[in-house]
């Protein structure tokens, strides 16, 4: 029988502070048993640490230390012989599921310019600035541009946790209301492929930067090469026009006020009168209440000098761009539909 992971629900304040003061070696244990590919491994059956070292190389005494603090956190069970198995959550760290997101998030195939930038969080705090920018000299995303391999495993984790909220944002909305849909920084085009494979008279433009749109995985993949066209550029200078639809997932947040205002008021220029601006961002609540908006938002501080908003600072924005806040809809996920239309 597997033994269950115990997981205090309620810590003591002395075990709270602990826990957060060395949150990031549970975080960094997580990076290092996904980029092993342990959850693949124990997929059909539980292993010996032996087993599992020879195949990944590891060191097995050290090994088995790493996976007894993840069994602690409810990732990965040991049993009574000492083998470990998998859990639900441990099934989330399979290729296929979570595990290039994961990889993101941990910089596991990055160059350690992620990892360390977040090491000097303090910077932005102090100065408001990106400590990203400050440690490396340009803009994330200009890095990025810099950096194939960097951008690849940046599209590639972004790719991965846009696959489950995707179909949620999809359904969310009467997408084949529409005739054209532009997706501005669509990435991947997961997201259109969500939609225009539900709604086949709609046609999508995938609009991103010329390296992003060059091969877009997801809408290449998904087989509907004659609803689609992809465009290069640069959403501060201009987006496509002719869509009735303009969405920007994912987009907003990574951006400061003023920059927001530029592509808000990008996508205003190229929109009709009777088009639709479709943001999807996480809608950050008032109050104490967990959100996963909240730590996202450090994220942003510290790579883009973005933030995450709540409806009255969406609001505000909107406004300055000639824009009027209509609606907001929760999905299930993170995120939040939120419509405006021209004012
Ligand atoms: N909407 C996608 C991707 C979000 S990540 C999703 O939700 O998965 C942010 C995207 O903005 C990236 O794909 C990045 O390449 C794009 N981007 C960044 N700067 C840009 C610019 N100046 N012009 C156009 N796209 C840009």
């Amino acid at each position: 029988m597997a033994a269950s992971a115990v997981i205090d629900p309620a810590p003591a304040p002395v075990h709270l502070i602990l826990n957060l003061a060395l949150g990031y070696l549970v975080s960094r244990s997580l990076h290092v048993a996904v980029e092993l590919g342990i959850a693949d491994l124990l997929k059909d059956s539980p292993q010996s640490v032996d087993a599992l070292a020879c195949t990944t190389g590891a060191h097995s005494p050290s090994l088995r230390r790493l996976l007894r603090t993840l069994a602690a956190h409810g990732v990965f069970a040991e049993d009574e012989q000492g083998r470990f198995g998998s859990t639900p959550a441990a099934a989330l760290l399979e290729q296929g599921a979570m595990r290039d997101g994961v990889l993101l998030c941990g910089e596991v195939s990055g160059d350690g310019s992620w990892w360390n930038a977040v090491g000097t969080l303090k910077h932005s705090v102090m100065t408001g600035e990106p400590a990203f920018d400050h440690q490396h000299g340009m803009g994330f995303f200009d890095y990025l541009q810099r950096e194939p391999a960097c951008a690849q495993w940046f599209d590639r984790g972004m790719a991965n946790f846009a696959a489950a909220e995707n179909p949620l944002i999809a359904q969310a909305h009467d997408f084949g209301a529409y005739r054209h849909v532009v997706d501005v920084g669509g990435g991947q085009g997961g997201l259109l492929a969500e939609i225009l494979k539900c709604h086949l008279h709609t046609r999508g433009t995938l609009f991103d930067l010329p390296g992003v749109v060059r091969n877009p995985a997801d809408l290449v993949r998904a087989g509907i090469s004659e609803q689609w066209t992809a465009t290069g550029g640069d959403f501060f200078a201009s987006v496509p026009a002719g869509g009735d639809a303009y969405i920007l997932k994912r987009i907003l947040h990574d951006w400061s006020d003023p920059q927001c205002l530029r592509i808000l008021r990008c996508c205003r220029a190229a929109m009709s009168a009777q088009a639709r601006l479709l943001v999807a961002d996480a809608v950050i609540p008032a109050g104490n209440a967990p959100h996963p908006g909240k730590v996202m938002d450090m994220l942003m501080m510290v790579f883009a000098g973005g933030r995450e908003r709540t409806e009255q600072e969406f609001e505000a924005l909107f406004a300055q761009a000639g824009l009027r806040l209509q609606r907001i809809t929760p999905t299930p996920g993170s995120l939040s539909l939120i419509e405006a239309i021209p004012a």
